[in-house]
Parts: C-alpha cells; sequence; structure tokens
C-alpha cells in the first residue's frame, strides 16, 4: 500500500493523482477464513484490525450488509471521552482514548483527533455530588478529570449562559484530552490497514444464518453464498439480538433509535464539547462550522434509523436555554442510528454458548469513543480465549447480578 505523506502529495500532484491506488480492495468472498467478522462498523473493523496487528491472524473477512461505516460510525457525534464511574468501564474508555491520540499516525490516516476539552455540565445539586464523585473514582483510576466551579466554565466557554433560569449551571466535570475525531475517517483508516494485511472487506453481503456442528461454529449463510470459518465475531450494534438469534441464543439487548442534527455552519464560536444532562443535550462545533448537536434516544424500540421530531424540537429547546445564541439559527439536517442499550448502559464483550462465537455489541449511546480499545479487547479474547479489559463484561453477568452500573456515565447519550 502506498503511504501517505507530504511527499507523496507533492509527487502526486505533479502528475495529476494518477498514482494513488485504492484504499481497500473490493474482494470476492473466499470460500473459509480462520475469522469472520460481521459488521464493518469501527468495533468490527478495529477488531479485525487488531487481530492482524497483535496477533498475526489475517485470514480474516469483515462482512457487511451495507457500506462500510454506514451504520453508527457514520452517523454518531464523534465525542470522545473516558470520565466513568467503575474501574473496568474507566480501564477499556481509557485506553480507547490513548489510542486515539496515536491512532492517526499507527493507521497512517488522518482521523483528525481533536482532543478539545469535554464538559459535562452540573446543573442539580444531585449532579454536582455525581461528578465530583466521578472526579473521585477517576483520580484514583489513572484517568485526567476534574471538577471546575461556575466561573471556569464560563471562562472555557463564553457563549453559555451560566445563569439560566430553570438550570443554572453549578459547575462542570472537566477532561482537557477528550475531544472529537472524525467518525468515517475512522472506519476508512481501519479499512485500509485491513485489507493492507491482506485482509477482505466485503460489502453488500448479509448474514442471514450462523451454521454450527455439535455446538461449534462452522460458518455463516449469506446474501453472497455460505462461507466457513474457526471463529465468528457479532459486531452488529443495533442488530446484535437478531445476529444472536441466529446463532440460537438471546442477548439482553434493546435497540432503540437515536439522533442528531447540525446546524448551518457558522464562524468559529466553541472549541470544546458540552454535554447537558440534566436538560438533556450536548453539543460542539464541527470543523465546517456546523453546530453538531444531540439529544437522547427515542422511548421506544425499533430500528427506524431516523428518530422521531419531537426529540429534535426537545433537545434544542433544552439547549437554547444553556446556549441563547443558537435560537436564531436554521437546522441543516437530521439522522438516526439504531444503537443497542443494556440494562446497565455497559457493554458487551463476551464468548457465548455457542464455542467460537465471540460478542461484541450494548455500547448503546456511547460506543464511538470505545472503538479501538473495545478493537483491541475483543481481537485479544477472540485470539486467546481471554483479555483483562473485557472479563467484567461478559454476557452471563445480567444473571448473576453483577452489573456495571453508568446510568450516570452514560444515562444520556454520549
Ligand atoms: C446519533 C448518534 C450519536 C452518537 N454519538 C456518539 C458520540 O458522540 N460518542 C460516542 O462515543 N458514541 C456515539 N454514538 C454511538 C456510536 O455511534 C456507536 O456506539 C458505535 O458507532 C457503534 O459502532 P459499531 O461498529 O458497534 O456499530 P455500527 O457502526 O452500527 O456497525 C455495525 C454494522 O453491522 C452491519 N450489520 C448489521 N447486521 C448485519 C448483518 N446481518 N450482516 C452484515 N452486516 C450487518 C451494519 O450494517 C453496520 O454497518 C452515537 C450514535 C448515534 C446513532
Amino acid at each position: 500500500m502506498k503511504r501517505y505523506s507530504a511527499f507523496a502529495i507533492a509527487k502526486e500532484a505533479l502528475r495529476q493523482h494518477v498514482g494513488w491506488t485504492r484504499a481497500w480492495g473490493n474482494p470476492e468472498p473466499k470460500k473459509r477464513y480462520d475469522v469472520i467478522i460481521i459488521g464493518a462498523g469501527g468495533h468490527g473493523l478495529a477488531t479485525a484490525y487488531f487481530l492482524g496487528k497483535n496477533f498475526g491472524i489475517t485470514n480474516v473477512a469483515v462482512l457487511e450488509k451495507g457500506w462500510l461505516g454506514g451504520g453508527n460510525t457514520g452517523r454518531n457525534t464523534t465525542i470522545i471521552r473516558s470520565n466513568y464511574l467503575q474501574d473496568p468501564s474507566a480501564a477499556i474508555y481509557e485506553k480507547s482514548r490513548s489510542l486515539y491520540e496515536t491512532m492517526s499516525q499507527d493507521l497512517n490516516y488522518n482521523v483528525m483527533f481533536s482532543p478539545r476539552g469535554v464538559l459535562m455540565l452540573a446543573q442539580t445539586q444531585h449532579e454536582i455530588r455525581g461528578y465530583k464523585r466521578t472526579a473521585h473514582a477517576n483520580a484514583l483510576q489513572g484517568v485526567e478529570t476534574r471538577w471546575i466551579e461556575p466561573a471556569e466554565v464560563k471562562e472555557i466557554c463564553p457563549i453559555m449562559n451560566i445563569d439560566g433560569p430553570r438550570y443554572p449551571v453549578l459547575g462542570g466535570l472537566w477532561q482537557a484530552r477528550g475531544g472529537t475525531a472524525r467518525h468515517d475517517a475512522v472506519a476508512w483508516g481501519y479499512a485500509r490497514a485491513c485489507s493492507d494485511m491482506g485482509m477482505d472487506i466485503i460489502q453488500q453481503c448479509e448474514v442471514t444464518g450462523v451454521t454450527t456442528s455439535a455446538g461449534n461454529v462452522t460458518g455463516v449463510n449469506t446474501t453472497r453464498g455460505d462461507i466457513a470459518c474457526d471463529k465468528l465475531g457479532m459486531v452488529v450494534a443495533g442488530h446484535a439480538s437478531h445476529v444472536a438469534n441466529m446463532a440460537g441464543f438471546q442477548l439482553p439487548i434493546e435497540s432503540v433509535a437515536l439522533q442528531a442534527l447540525v446546524s448551518e455552519p457558522i464562524k468559529p464560536c466553541m472549541d470544546i464539547v458540552v454535554m447537558a444532562n440534566t436538560v438533556h443535550g450536548y453539543m460542539s462545533q464541527s470543523d465546517k462550522g456546523e453546530m453538531v448537536i444531540g439529544g437522547g434516544t427515542d422511548g421506544y424500540n425499533n430500528y427506524t434509523q431516523r428518530g422521531s421530531f419531537h426529540h429534535i424540537e426537545e433537545t434544542v429547546r433544552a439547549l437554547v436555554e444553556t446556549f441563547p445564541m443558537i435560537a436564531r439559527l436554521k437546522m441543516l439536517r437530521q439522522w438516526g442510528g439504531i444503537v443497542d442499550v443494556t440494562g446497565d448502559r455497559s457493554p458487551i464483550l463476551s464468548k457465548t454458548p455457542v464455542e467460537g462465537v465471540f460478542v461484541n455489541c450494548g455500547w448503546g449511546t456511547g460506543g464511538f469513543k470505545a472503538i479501538p480499545g473495545s478493537g483491541w479487547a475483543m481481537a485479544e479474547l477472540m485470539a486467546k480465549g481471554h483479555s483483562p479489559l473485557t472479563e467484567e463484561f461478559d454476557m452471563n453477568r445480567f444473571g448473576r447480578g453483577k452489573f456495571i452500573d453508568e446510568s450516570v456515565a452514560a444515562g444520556v447519550a454520549h
């Protein structure tokens, strides 16, 4: 694969850019692979990448029913942070955040990681207590966050009205190395690196069945024929229950629509990410100048990939109180994705009742930030049968009552 560099760009500029090669291939499926990953979202592609990079397993196919990165990975608002409460969460999310720091260099692909800082606003007494507790927990976990007072909130984000009539800003949880990255680029960068290692990324290839023999996985049925494999990773987010059913087991997952919107582009006015969990909205400004705004999930299960209109109204109404200057902005577009939510708001990275089948799902409204860490851990789990990062996230924890409760950190999207 041709390396991207300033020198390569200059060289190609001199010869009308005819020397670039395809970023990833468009192969026909083979009859058999060592490992098949279902789902070419960020988590599926990162899993494949680390199987190759960390364990030398490259006879791998990633099967995608649509186009790569076309699921939630290409639909999210790209917030990256690791300020969770519980130790297992802090471990995997901080691993992930740290991998984002060097992702562009590791993949030789600019993912535009922007550690601009993430601020979670406290607008009730309850939130003050909750976020101070999280800041203390993060200090013990080695995750850099701190509690800040209203005056510093105003200094960091001058466009904010901290004296709102209903919910004045009482402080916030600040993670200076949190931020954003370009979501498509994360999927494309991993796809390019996987393809370079000889893996097959097969788009327009829907998995319709899972085949087993004596409790072991033997392969999958797809819209492009049957394919055999030794190990199978299900990494399909909102479609996790559906695909698990194909292998004959159930998952404690609810699938709901989550949506976001962007405003028309405006001049730079906000260089951090702000989340306001009490009023339920969050906002950042994209490099193009659009205000990127997100809210909560639909209150009922569905697979529409659209979201309902009343949520947009609620989200914007909530944010206008804290950011009065957005009141006159026009909305440019709105979209939705189907997220996979568990009862304790923590993910599932687990072996399953079928030998050789592994599942990675339940990232709900906040899995973009976890892509590299999840891929790293899932690859270890699939290659070695265990990973210190996934131990607590197994699917049977619900039966044992051993929840990893992140309802404060993840109760609001993201
Ligand atoms: C509006 C919105 C905003 C969000 N904001 C944030 C945020 O700010 N920060 C954050 O951290 N997270 C956020 N998230 C959550 C984040 O997007 C997801 O957790 C993450 O992208 C999940 O990645 P994935 O690879 O698991 O799933 P996906 O990207 O959804 O990939 C799964 C893939 O599996 C494919 N698939 C499904 N069934 C089959 C089948 N039978 N055969 C083959 N392929 C199949 C799908 O087509 C899809 O491409 C947001 C989500 C949404 C919808």
